[in-house]
């Protein structure tokens, strides 16, 4: 395993990547993008550490729990300057308008240095699946040709499969990597609220055999 700096947060603080080499295609596993969805970080953490345990994929596996650090040491779910990242990158339908002071996409698409340092690593590996892990209502939104994925995922968890959230999201992750680049994108929502040990048993062992089906589909 490798670790390195992805990048830095609006505050300045460090973004953290965990690489783990091999002859498959890239992959990234994705936390802590909304500072208040602690479930994703968890998640994405108990992935990193079963993967520092024993790693049996061939694939090329890029792990970042926390890309809004600052928003997950204020508990925000903007960064440190109140940007929703999810609201933030340079998709086409991109707008600098939200409804409310939650959903801020900031003062020009692409603006905030989280979703600089996202940009440039998807630029430069081009990730063949993005798993992205959020909480909300439990759902598995897929943009982007990652189904295979998402039906292994919810074969295990009971979680429903969706391919439009039902409300516009411009300047979200799923559109700029999964139907705007070639980076399918899975915005994986766990339950809000569930308690640690339960998101360790249920999501941890759900996104380790969904990247067994990303190996055998992608090679
Ligand atoms: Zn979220």
């Amino acid at each position: 395993m490798k670790v390195s700096t992805f990048g830095h947060s609006s505050l300045g603080l460090p973004i953290t990547a965990f690489e783990f080499e091999g002859p498959g295609p890239e992959v990234m596993i994705l936390g802590g993008v909304h500072g208040d969805e602690y479930e994703g970080v968890v998640a994405t953490e108990g992935i990193l550490e079963k993967l520092i345990q024993k790693n049996p994929y061939r694939l090329n596996l890029t792990v970042v729990p926390r890309l809004n650090p600052d928003g997950v040491l204020f508990k925000t779910r903007g960064n440190g300057k109140g940007v929703d990242l999810n609201r933030n990158l340079p998709t086409k339908d991109w707008s600098p308008e939200a409804k409310t002071p939650r959903y801020f996409p900031g003062p020009a698409a692409g603006s905030e240095p989280e979703n600089q340092a996202l940009m440039s690593y998807l630029e430069r590996k081009a990730p063949r699946l993005i798993i992205s892990l959020h909480s909300w209502n439990p759902v598995l939104n897929i943009n982007g040709d990652c189904r295979p994925e998402a039906e292994v995922i919810a074969q295990l968890t009971g979680y429903k499969i969706d391919d439009d959230i039902g409300y516009p999201t411009p300047g979200c992750l799923g559109t700029y990597a999964g139907l705007e680049r070639k980076s399918p994108t899975l915005t994986y929502e766990i339950q809000r609220g569930q308690e640690v040990p339960d998101i360790l048993r249920l999501h941890v062992p759900a996104v380790l055999e969904a990247l067994k089906i990303t190996q055998e589909r992608l090679k």
